[in-house]
């Protein structure tokens, strides 16, 4: 079998700059792979056979597992490597980590680290297709695609749809990532927080993103909302008062004051009793958490055929 060809230039590492042709064409691929992964088959394996370096520096659960499982659903084999355990604990540089993985022959790598702009080091040092699963403050393209996902078979489509995400924008990469691709495709952002953790700075990113620090005044507006936990591993906690859940938590009383069919989603991981009430987390036909879930290994099988060079984007 001849070697297979990659192209650094498939590295997926912002949501930035993606045009809505370009996502379009991601979520309509991710649509038609959902099936594949909701009846646990495997798609026909036209290309099979990488190898695919899994570097997770960082603590994950849903996207490190979600990520594997779409390697080994396409065929491909994962290395993978969490920090615990490895020479980063030795004091091994990320760069040298993932020169080392390199050298072993991946044709790809995944790579989340809490270093902002951590990925885009790995893929120049390396010189092969990186896929960022979240560097730090920075970004979570793949959780991005995969919320845009969610709320694009939730509301039929994002045009002109009002989105409010919720909590500490400051220091999440999910919500850097979902303002790009939710305003490309058309939906206006509302990031809803505390000054300290939704400043107005934000509302200078773009024409379609405004900034709110009263979720009571806005909730009415929303079309769909995205909580997010305070990103305590980043100093947030100094930044929030006692009554944060009172002012910005979806307990049931607000969730009652939602639009009829409005959908809620989270991330991961839910602290409960803080930004999402248990019963307002407990219901499925408004909570899509679980949803997200198994749309991220469909988002993260189409991320990979298009890196891999398996499959264009059309
Ligand atoms: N799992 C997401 C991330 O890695 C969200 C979070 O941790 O709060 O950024």
């Amino acid at each position: 079998m001849p070697p297979r060809m990659t192209d650094p230039n498939r590295s997926l590492l912002t949501l930035r700059g993606l045009d809505a042709g370009t996502l379009t064409a991601l979520l309509d691929r991710t649509e038609s792979l959902l099936g594949v992964v909701q009846s646990g088959a495997h798609p026909p394996q036209v290309d099979a056979g990488a190898m695919v370096g899994l570097l997770f520096l960082e603590n994950s659960t849903r996207t490190r597992c979600s990520f594997e499982a779409a390697v080994h659903r396409l065929g491909h084999h994962p290395v993978s490597l969490t920090g615990q355990g490895s020479s980063v604990g030795k004091g091994e540089s990320l760069s040298d980590t993932a020169a080392n993985i390199a050298a072993m022959g991946m044709q790809a790598l995944v790579v989340r680290t809490s270093l902002s702009g951590g990925a885009a080091q790995v893929a120049r040092i390396t010189g092969i297709p990186t896929i960022n699963a979240g560097d730090g403050r920075h970004e979570h393209p793949t959780q991005g695609l995969l919320d845009a996902s969610t709320l694009r078979a939730s509301l039929g489509s994002l045009e002109g749809k009002r989105i409010l995400i919720v909590g500490d924008i400051l220091n999440s990469r999910v919500a850097r990532s979902n303002m790009h691709a939710l305003t490309a495709l058309g939906a206006t952002v509302v990031l809803v927080g505390p000054p300290s953790l939704a400043p107005w700075t934000f509302a200078e990113g773009g024409p379609r993103i405004e900034v709110s620090h009263d979720l009571d005044a806005v909730l009415e507006s929303a079309d769909a909302v995205m909580m997010l936990r305070i990103q305590l591993e980043r100093d947030a906690g100094r930044s929030v008062s006692s009554d944060y859940r009172a002012a910005f938590g979806m307990t049931s009383s607000r969730a009652s004051q939602l639009r009829e069919g409005v959908p809620v989603l989270h991330p991961g991981p839910i602290n409960r009793g803080v930004e999402l009430d248990d019963d307002v987390a407990a219901d499925i036909a408004r909570c899509l958490v679980l949803e997200q879930v198994t749309r991220g290994v469909a988002a993260r099988m189409a991320i990979l055929e298009w890196v891999l060079n398996s499959r264009e984007l059309n």
